[in-house]
């Protein structure tokens, strides 16, 4: 061990010895178990992670990076992991995973370290439902930081826009409870400006009285590709706001968990989620389906629990470069030049370009105006490389020709499908009152920039 670390393992013992949860050092085991996310392209290297159990074990961590000039990051799932996370101190929130359903008030609360997956089936037993994103496997608390857009978004908006109050400790050790009324400043920001603010704690959000859907995935054939997406951008911006949907080019792995028909082959998957009657989603769907035969039609009435089978997103850690935009409109030679850089004629390390519908709901501002972007955007384009095989450089060169394929309609992005991006990226996809308001309120509540560390916002 370097000198620079055993003086960190003195300071540690001494500055984070109230910390119940597991204090893990380079070295220590389970310390890379710990650090570990879903995106297993980087394996982070934190000089310390605390495996927080409770706001105050957040609190000690924070003051501890503060004495000791370290940046905090904090992680639930590693789905959003886009750094080594290098000379942290990590908290890691995985045990803060309560979530309780308040059904005569159609909230929820959730701790930090909750997948939508123990909200949605806590939720059920009442009758009720979150609004989760593409999988179920994603942390309640950074998907909803950052917008949060999901399978009825077009009904009901971002998540964000139904966050009724949150815990967060903020740069200076103290835990404060936020809503509307108390520190709405940073109510405002960490609402759509993700983890810039502070570690949230505990939040408490809406839940919506639905139970069940009409929908699910319909996947086509390579040679349709084009066919289909270009029937899709037309049909799409007619469909009610009852209905939410996006269009995916998969390149599959040869996975045998995989239904044969689409093992290891380029398909595209329709996705189609709607909120009314079973016939008005087949009279609605029936235009998509008459485009080409598909390989396999999976839509059908489904409980709102299944809702993971309309994107069917992989639950298994993966090596991941992704980029994103959003666009103001979709033309013809939109959907050509996508094709062009990625589409089934094309050899690219790309997992998946997903094209989903914006508008309806998301488009209107919510009761309490929180920092969410992409409201005026009509659709978002978000594609994901696979970093195994060709080098990073050559993925990255492909994810972003995807988005400079759209570029000329792009207007911003969604913070959650932005992928990577340094300080200035992230900052340029605000509205300039917005980000500077942003900016000014990061330097209030954290002068020394001791939360930007994964997601910056420059
Ligand atoms: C397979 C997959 C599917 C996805 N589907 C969707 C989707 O349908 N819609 C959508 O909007 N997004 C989607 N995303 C993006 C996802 O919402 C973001 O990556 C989100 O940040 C993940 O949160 P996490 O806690 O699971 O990940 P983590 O990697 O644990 O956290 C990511 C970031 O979230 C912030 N964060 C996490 N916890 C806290 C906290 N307690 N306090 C403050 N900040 C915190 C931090 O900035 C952190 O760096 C998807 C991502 C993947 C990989």
């Amino acid at each position: 061990m370097t000198a620079v670390l055993s003086a960190l393992t003195d300071l540690a013992a001494t500055e984070l010895a109230t910390v119940t949860g597991p204090v893990l050092l380079p070295g220590d085991g389970g310390y890379a178990e710990e650090a570990a996310g879903f995106n297993a392209a980087y394996s982070p290297s934190p000089d310390v992670v605390v495996g927080a159990t409770t706001a105050a074990d957040v609190a000690a961590a924070v003051r501890f990076a503060g004495r000791t000039g370290r940046k905090v990051a904090v992680q639930a799932t590693g789905h959003g992991l886009m750094s080594t996370l290098d000379g942290t101190v990590l908290v890691s929130t995985r045990r803060m995973g309560a979530v309780s359903v308040d059904p005569l008030n159609r909230s929820a609360r959730a701790g930090a370290g909750a997948r939508w997956r123990e909200v949605i089936d806590a939720a059920a037993e009442h009758g009720l439902a979150p609004l989760n994103g593409s999988t179920s496997h994603v942390g309640v608390v950074g998907y909803t930081l950052g917008g949060g857009l999901g399978p009825m978004a077009r009904r009901y908006g971002f998540a964000a826009d139904h966050v009724r109050r949150l815990t967060i400790v903020t740069a200076d050790g103290e835990i404060r409870a936020v809503d509307a009324e108390r520190d709405a400043d940073l109510f405002w920001a960490v609402r759509g400006g993700k983890g810039n603010f502070g570690i949230v704690t505990e939040i408490e959000f809406d839940l919506v009285p639905v139970t069940r859907f009409h929908g699910g995935a319909v996947f086509f054939p390579a040679e349709s590709a084009a066919d289909v997406l270009h029937a899709w951008r037309e049909w799409a911006p007619g469909l009610p706001e009852d209905t939410t949907t996006s269009v995916a080019l998969l390149r599959l792995p040869p996975d045998p968990a995989l239904p044969e028909p689409l093992r290891g082959r380029f398909v595209v998957s329709l996705r189609f989620v709607h909120l009314g009657s079973a016939e008005e989603g087949a009279a609605l769907l029936a235009p998509m389906r008459a485009v080409a035969p598909p390989l396999m039609d999976l839509v059908a009435e489904m409980p709102y629990p299944a809702v993971d089978a309309v994107h069917m997103d992989p639950t298994d850690p993966m090596p991941m470069w992704d980029r994103g935009a959003a666009v103001s409109a979709l033309p013809a030679e939109a959907i050509d030049a996508i094709l062009a850089v990625a589409g089934p004629d094309v050899a690219a390390p790309l997992a998946m370009v997903e094209i989903r519908l914006l508008g309806g709901a998301l488009a209107r501002a919510p009761r309490v105006p929180n920092a969410v972007t992409g409201r005026d955007a009509a659709f978002s384009v978000f594609t994901v490389g696979v970093l195994a095989g060709p080098p990073v450089e050559v993925v990255a060169a492909s994810t972003a020709a995807v988005v400079d394929a759209v570029g000329p309609w792009a207007c911003g992005a969604l913070i959650n499908l932005l992928g990577q991006a340094g300080p200035e990226r992230v900052g340029r996809i605000f509205a300039p009152a917005d980000r500077a308001r942003l900016l000014e309120i990061a330097r209030r509540y954290d002068p020394a920039g001791t939360f930007a560390s994964n997601v910056v916002i420059g």
